[in-house]
């Protein structure tokens, strides 16, 4: 977004997207000392306070100044649902120009092999361009790129309502709403706002970057060093069928994506997840865990099944317990680690987008069925082996 542009409230940043280097700078313009910079960012990243009024002993021209300057949270207001018997919350954020985000804060008591875990879903963009068919935020079309301080400030709010309750957030997965390496000069900050012990302090093997396939975005995280994990969503191994169902894959096909993810895998010695969106009679037969099997052995990998979430504008439905079930004995039977995972959250509509898409209301009827319709004949020539003659989605990079 360009800022010059924007409602006069989103001119002011985020003091969460701030490092401490830039605040520091920005205080000895105004011939505050540098410990100031502790006393903000302490304000900040507590998860105690709602305002900078609340917290900190500041001068009051300083206090004004800043106010003036910045905003202490860029989420204006936050409709909470609580699903799974409160075990999931799913959470709609109000940003000042009036772009709906969405998190997930997922609960998973302690068992006798592991502690308690709280993990945060978070969004990238409002909206997304790659388009997945399968995908609630595919079918809003793409809105605008998250500032710096807008993600970070979904991690502020899980936080906040975590610490009331006298609990901790222990990892953060970026899977929510946008392709996050499509607004990497974003996201890389907030990463490392959220890595840094001096802001926000989870370690990087607690924060999971999720790509459906961008290749040099891959590439520009393994450079940033620490052993930040990496997931793929990956779909399906034939290009044909990944070309339908991760439209990207038309700009990066999949043997591209896989090598990329090996760099990483080599590079920080993490293992790279793959996620897999089972849909019935699509993506889930034989031939196509077959060609997963030889495009993953011996990789240092892990593979999650997931059933597909209904969505209005397909034609599609989530493949048999007994289907998944099949699939994942077939790539374990290969020595590749498989999990079946639930869907948390569908009385809530958790799958990425669904309470936004619920918010901009039902898409017209012969508009849906345009687009079932097409989904129906794409669908029917890659399972044929067909590459798709449609363009790579504008906006998903040269
Ligand atoms: S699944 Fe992810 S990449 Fe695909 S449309 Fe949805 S948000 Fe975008």
């Amino acid at each position: 977004m360009d800022l010059a542009l924007a409602p006069p409230e989103m001119q002011r940043p985020g003091l969460s997207g701030l490092t401490p280097g830039m605040l520091v700078a920005w205080l000895a313009e105004r011939g505050e000392p540098a410990y100031r910079a502790r006393q903000i960012g302490d304000a900040v990243w507590s998860g105690k306070v709602a305002s900078i009024d609340d917290a900190v002993p500041l001068p009051n021209e300083l206090r004004r100044q800043l106010t003036e300057s910045f905003r202490f949270d860029t989420v204006a207001r936050t409709e909470v649902t609580l699903a799974d018997g409160g075990l999931t919350e799913k959470a709609l954020h109000h940003l000042d120009d009036g772009a709906l985000v969405e998190s997930v804060l997922m609960h998973y008591p302690a068992r006798p092999s592991a502690s308690e875990r709280h993990t945060l879903c978070i969004s990238s963009q409002a909206g997304c361009a790659v388009g997945c068919p399968f995908c609630a935020t595919g079918e809003l079309g793409f809105t605008r790129d998250l500032q710096t301080a807008e993600i970070v400030d979904q991690v502020r709010s899980a936080s906040r309502r975590l610490i009331a309750e006298g609990r901790r957030l222990t990892n953060i997965v970026f899977m929510g709403m946008g392709e996050p390496l499509l607004n990497l000069d974003r996201v890389l900050p907030a990463i490392e706002a959220l890595n840094d012990p001096h802001r926000f302090g989870l370690g990087a093997r607690h924060i999971t970057v999720s790509t459906s396939g961008v290749v040099p975005g891959i590439r520009r995280l393994t450079a940033l060093g620490p052993q930040f994990t990496l997931a793929i969503s990956l779909h399906a191994a034939r290009d044909a069928l990944r070309d339908v169902l991760v439209p990207l894959n038309r700009r990066w096909p999949v043997a591209d994506v896989v090598a990329a993810a090996r760099e990483h895998a080599a590079a920080t010695g993490r293992r790279i997840s793959y996620e897999v969106v089972m849909i019935g009679g699509i993506n889930d037969t034989e031939a196509d865990a077959e060609a997963m099997v030889a495009l993953l052995r011996g990789d240092h990998a892990h593979v999650n099944l997931i059933p597909m979430n209904a969505v209005a504008h397909t034609p599609w439905r989530a493949s048999p317990p007994r289907v998944i079930e099949r699939f994942a004995a077939m790539l374990e039977s290969a020595g590749i680690q498989t999990t079946i995972r639930g869907n948390r959250g569908q009385e809530v509509g958790a799958a990425c987008g669904q309470l936004a898409a619920e918010h901009a209301g039902l898409p017209p009827a012969p508009a849906v069925a345009r687009r079932r319709a097409r989904l129906v004949a794409e669908s029917a020539a890659a399972l044929l082996g067909e590459r798709s003659h449609e363009p790579a989605p504008a906006g998903v990079g040269e």
